[in-house]
């Protein structure tokens, strides 16, 4: 498997139920784990998985509603005893970081967790990670509470070097970094030998936009244009769309609308409420729509 995957850990939304745990996902970027939400089970949910709490820095959370944050305090506590990290970097509101200093001064007192909060503005767009290779924005989102959405996207990569030039124009090792960054080269007589001579086009870079809680927005359509995967909440079917618009939900077919108009890779489901029995109803409803639809359910691995 290559470097950038997803995993669902948790697909329902508000009430879980015996097939599914509340919402939680995982980003994994070159052997760095990035948490979306911690719903309750997500520490199980995340050991039969296999995946490692050593390679897990980092928790994103989109908004404060308990399907969405109340496994966080059980998780920081097996960190916590694990003894594997020293700092846990959890990014929120001002709001979400005073409830959780709270809650972890019960829980946490004498842990050597050190939990860094980075705190953002839910109403507006923001960069709130980098790193060398990948960034993390916000989207503000339309729900009941404050809520933002992630794009986790590569940095642009370099140009690569093609040998065979640099050999037929000798252009000396020293001027590699200068063509990855797009430079032309001028040789020792002055000729200029322009930088689409030397270099090939980037790998394309690879982005997964998570849209967890929201009402149907479809301005988003602009926002994840092209992103190589898409996570749309799909809490209802669209028989009951008045019911979703009123409770700040979306439904299969208003997620599949975005994914259309957007011209993303492929889109995930997830969030569904625990009145309906088939799972494939979402799948059905969104793929009649966009095809490219995969129908999230805990212990899913898509590989970016
Ligand atoms: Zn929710
Ligand atoms: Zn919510």
């Amino acid at each position: 498997m290559g470097d950038f995957k997803v995993h669902v850990l948790g697909c329902a939304s508000a009430k879980p139920n015996p097939v599914h745990n509340p919402s939680c996902t995982v980003v994994d970027y070159r052997s760095n784990l990035f948490m979306v939400d911690c719903g309750e089970g997500a520490q199980q949910q995340f050991q039969r998985m296999h995946l490692k709490f050593s390679r897990l820095s980092h928790i994103f959370l989109t908004h404060l509603h308990g399907d969405h944050v109340l496994g966080l305090p059980g998780l920081t506590g097996t960190l916590a005893l694990s003894n594997l990290q020293e700092t846990l970097t959890i990014h929120t509101t001002e709001e979400g970081a005073d409830m959780l200093r709270t809650i972890f001064g019960y829980f946490n007192r004498d842990s050597t967790l050190q939990v860094v909060f980075d705190t953002f503005n839910a109403q507006k767009e923001e960069v709130i990670f980098e790193n060398k290779s990948l960034r993390v924005r916000t989207i503000p989102l339309q729900h009941r509470v404050p809520t933002v959405g992630y794009i986790f996207e590569e940095k642009e990569k370099p140009r690569h070097i093609r040998r065979d030039a640099l050999e037929r124009y000798n252009v000396p090792f020293s001027q590699i970094n200068n063509l990855r960054a797009g430079r032309d080269y001028v040789d020792q007589n002055g000729i200029l030998i322009p930088n689409s001579e030397l270099t090939a086009e980037p790998t394309p870079s690879r982005s997964y936009a998570h849209i967890g809680d929201t009402r149907y927005m479809p301005s988003l359509a602009v926002k994840v244009k092209g992103v190589n995967l898409l996570f749309h909440e799909t809490t209802y079917l669209k028989e009951n769309e008045a019911e979703a618009q009123q409770r700040f939900h979306s439904t299969a077919a208003q997620a599949a609308a975005i994914a259309r108009d957007a011209a993303v890779g492929r889109l995930l489901t997830g969030h569904y409420s625990s009145r309906y029995r088939n799972d494939r109803l979402f799948l059905e409803e969104a793929r009649a729509i966009f095809p490219e639809t995969i129908l999230g359910t805990e212990g899913l691995t898509l590989e970016i």
